[in-house]
């Protein structure tokens, strides 16, 4: 049966294309599909920070740069966490990296102190 009928569609802000699914600009409320706000270079804090509890946190590279008053505050502490992300990954691969170096001068600690550290069953001492 074919029937004439009224459907609202979702089209790109950018590109135009018809979509099933878009982005949205927290801060302009631009609607973009995946792939332009992949190439014009959107930013998702909420997938950077890796956690969901505070909903969205998607703005086009406009908004990141300048965002909107009513949106400022939230944009500003989505910016804090992010900093505080790498500052965190930073610290975290510092004190990875110094573990490390502890580790292996144990292993030579214990090699030039000549106390045997296993004892075998087959062994003569
Ligand atoms: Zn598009
Ligand atoms: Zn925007």
């Amino acid at each position: 049966m074919k029937k004439q009928a009224t459907i609202t569609a979702m089209f790109c802000d950018e590109c135009g294309k018809r979509q099933g699914w878009l982005e949205r600009c927290m801060g302009c409320g631009k609607e973009v599909c995946y792939d332009c706000a992949k190439s014009e270079g959107w930013v998702d804090y909420k997938s950077q920070l890796g956690f969901q509890q505070t909903g969205d946190g998607l703005f086009c590279p406009t908004c990141d740069k300048n965002p909107p008053k009513p949106v400022a505050t939230i944009h500003a502490l989505y910016r804090q966490l992010a900093d505080l992300e790498v500052q965190m990954e930073r610290e975290y691969k510092a004190s990875r990296a110094a573990a490390e170096s502890i580790h292996k001068r144990i292993a030579r600690e214990w090699a030039s102190s000549g106390f045997k550290t296993h004892v075998y069953a087959d062994s003569d001492d």
